[in-house]
């Protein structure tokens, strides 16, 4: 089921990690739990990026936004601000009520704490941002029908969603080059994560990686139409979704 909720403060590791960061130029660490992986880190100042040091699928994206833009998971604003600094109308949302707080601090004009598949959010955008694994907040593929119905009520006629995402399967390779994936298992980007900041601990969460030809097959599905705008470095793209 995907969670249509927002996040309470006692519950927001990143976005106490983002508020941190920007009180104290400095953070501790963002530790993340995964029943999949090995512990790991997000480390705090890449939340920060600026434009220039941002990877090339991200610029990409930043150059290709149009029009209304909305700015989906939009963390610390590091997208949304240089966007509006461009002269464009962008609105950022996101969970988190650290992270929008911090985002009015730093000077986004148009920021709310949202979460995208709330029934009563609406409006109407010409470009939809998702980025940093922006596929992520869908969960898991069966949420992705109930996701491109949301994204027929955001876009405007012409509109379009850019996503970025990574393709896991990698992940699975032996060392001749093959692969082995269970098919009979879960989709291998299915993943659950939870993240700790000091002792703040938040939800687990599901996060969907997922592969462009898999994206692709599902916005037909749904009456979208599925562009590889640019493959990363590391087995991550920048896809470019609209309406059929
Ligand atoms: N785009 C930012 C942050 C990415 S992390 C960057 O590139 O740095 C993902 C963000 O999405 C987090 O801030 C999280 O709070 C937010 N998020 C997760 N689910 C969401 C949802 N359903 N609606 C809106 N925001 C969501």
């Amino acid at each position: 089921m995907l969670s249509t909720s927002l996040l309470s403060a006692d519950k927001d590791p990143m976005g106490a990690a983002i508020a941190d960061y920007f009180k104290h130029r400095k953070a501790d660490r963002l530790r993340v739990f995964s029943s999949q992986f090995d512990e790991d880190e997000i480390p705090v100042k890449e939340l920060f990026r600026a434009e220039k040091l941002m990877p090339l699928l991200e610029r990409t994206a930043l150059s290709m936004a149009k029009g209304k833009i909305l700015d989906v998971g939009a963390g610390s604003g590091c997208h949304t601000l240089p966007l509006q600094e461009a002269g464009k109308e962008v609105h950022a949302i996101d969970i988190s009520p650290l992270s929008v707080e911090v985002m009015k601090l730093r000077g986004v004009q148009n920021v709310s704490q949202t979460n995208l598949f709330d029934e009563r959010f609406c409006g109407a955008y010409d470009t939809i941002l998702m980025l940093m694994n922006g596929s992520g907040i869908i969960g898991k593929l069966e949420n992705l029908p109930t996701f491109f119905k949301k994204m027929k009520q955001l876009l405007c006629p012409g509109g379009c969603i850019l996503m970025d995402s990574s393709d896991l399967s990698y992940l699975f390779e032996e060392e001749d080059g093959s692969i082995v994936i269970d098919l009979a298992g879960d989709y291998y980007g299915e993943v659950d994560f939870q993240m700790q900041y000091k002792d703040i601990k938040g939800d687990s969460f599901d996060w969907l990686y997922i592969d462009f030809q898999t994206l692709s097959l599902y916005a037909t599905e749904n009456g979208f139409k599925a562009e590889l705008v640019k493959k990363g470095k590391h087995y991550d793209y920048l896809a470019k979704l609209t309406l059929q």
